[in-house]
């Protein structure tokens, strides 16, 4: 149930040890929250939000190759993040050579910090890399804000480095995210090989390269596929979950159940379940952070890199769609503003936001004050993950729950990750093991 990343990846594991799958998906497409739509006007692919993945996403990269699509990712050899601020560029690069401190020499050139401040971030590093999460529980209850106070990091250097890493990748602010989660990002994501912190991102719309494909790999495996009709509710017998009944009154009955529905319409499904209540609980105390991406088409080209990270400007990243989607020849330009924890601008009009943000980027930009914008597109996606804040990790449920043939997947599930693509993935392939396991 839930034809996302979580659902397309445990029905692409089942099918793979032969069960019979039938997935159910409430809109007429895969993909959830990763996905594609055609705008009216310029007929192109546009995405619900620029997604990127790490190269520490083993999961995801995996079912990428799985369903065929790695070939339409691009992914960096190290990584590579320019970061601008007012007067300067700087990036975070690695360097092979330092093995798992490939970013060491990065930091020590990084111009957003001052020579004490690189030093004192070198320190933070060194403490990231030696600090066992799994030895300090605690981590979870405190802020990443509080634990860098505490590690001699600067409100400047928290602001001008850490965040730059930690709010795209947890989609909230230093100050809202816990330790425990921010030191996974940068222990996995920046900590890893030179390969693992390497930043990959679609060059193709993303219902191109998740949904369409996998769902043709699940129904060449054998799966069935209702698309267009949601789950509405579980008919249970003996606290076993006999059927569920679908929005076009059908109804399924299997063996086993794998909800990868998003949380609140699960928590509303299994709300009269026997022995739910504290997922139900659970589930209704997690909360939601928004993205906003808004795409604006110019009639000529404004930036030459791949994407830019910014400080001091309410604009977080800023992708290059042309050079991203391999259309660099295109006499115009494509981008995309990227903007995380956007609860800030998540009630503003969109109008307002595409003149606030178009004239930001003029300033940004040289190059953008003498072009014109053609196109402008905003997409505000209000729940686009749960929020990673402190105390956050002991609500998210595992894949097993007191209902024996009911099993749980999700990126909000307890999967040892943010909710991200990864985590999504990873989730599948826990609650698919689990039914693997019993049966
Ligand atoms: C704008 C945006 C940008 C993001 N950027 C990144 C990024 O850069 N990197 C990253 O790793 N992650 C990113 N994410 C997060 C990532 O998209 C999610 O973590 C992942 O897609 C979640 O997958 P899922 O399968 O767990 O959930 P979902 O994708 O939410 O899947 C749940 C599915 O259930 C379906 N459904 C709902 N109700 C019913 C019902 N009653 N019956 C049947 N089906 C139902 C939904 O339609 C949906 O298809 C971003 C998310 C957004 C929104």
């Amino acid at each position: 149930m839930g034809g996302g990343l979580a659902g397309m990846s445990a029905a692409l594991s089942l099918l793979e040890k032969g069960f019979d799958v039938t997935l159910v998906e409430r809109r007429p497409f895969l993909g959830g929250r990763v996905f594609s739509f055609q705008d009216p006007e310029t007929g192109l692919e546009v995405d619900n939000g620029q997604h990127v993945f790490l190269g520490c996403c083993s999961y995801y990269i995996r079912y990428l190759k799985l369903i065929g699509s790695y070939v339409n990712t691009h992914i960096q050899e190290g990584m590579n993040i320019e970061v601008v601020s007012e007067s300067k560029k700087g990036a975070l690069r690695s360097r092979p050579f330092w093995g798992r401190l490939h970013l060491l020499p990065a930091f020590i050139r990084y111009p957003h910090l001052s020579f004490t401040e690189k030093l004192l971030a070198a320190y933070c590093l060194l403490k990231i890399r030696f600090t066992n999460r799994s030895k300090q529980l605690s981590l979870d209850n405190e802020s990443a804000y509080d634990w860098f106070r505490k590690n001699m990091q600067s409100e400047r250097i928290i602001k001008n480095l850490w965040n730059v890493i930690i709010l795209p990748a947890l989609n909230d602010g230093v100050r809202n995210v816990s330790a425990d989660m921010a030191l996974m990002v940068l222990q996995d994501g920046i900590l890893g090989t030179p390969a693992a912190s390497s930043v990959g991102y679609s060059k193709v719309g993303l219902t191109t390269l998740n949904g369409d494909p996998a769902g043709a790999l699940i129904e060449a495996n054998g799966g069935k596929m209702r698309l267009g009709v949601g789950v509405r509710n579980f008919n249970m017998c003996n606290d076993l979950v006999k059927s569920v009944v679908l929005s076009d009154g059908t109804t399924i009955q299997a063996d086993t159940y794998i909800s990868a529905l998003p949380h609140r319409v699960l928590s509303k499904l299994i709300s009269v379940v026997p022995n739910m209540e504290e997922i139900v609980s659970n589930l209704e105390t997690l909360e939601e952070s928004p993205i906003i991406g808004i795409h604006l088409w110019y009639d000529r080209q404004i930036m030459d890199e791949d994407f830019l990270a910014f400080i001091d400007s309410p604009i977080q990243f800023v992708f290059n769609k042309n050079s991203n989607q391999d259309t660099t020849g295109s006499s115009n330009q494509y981008i995309c503003i990227s903007l995380s924890g956007a609860w800030e601008y998540i009630d503003v009009p969109k109008d307002d936001l595409i003149e606030r943000f178009t004239r930001e980027m003029t300033r940004l930009f040289p190059r953008a004050m003498e072009a014109v914008v053609v196109r402008a597109l905003v997409v505000k996606e209000r729940s686009a993950t749960i929020r990673c804040i402190p105390g956050h990790y002991k609500l998210r449920p595992g894949q097993v729950t007191p209902v024996p043939n009911l099993f749980l997947a999700g990126d909000w599930t307890d999967t040892g990750w943010p909710a991200t693509m990864e985590g999504a993935v990873r989730s599948g392939i826990l609650a698919a093991d689990q039914v693997i396991s019993i049966t």
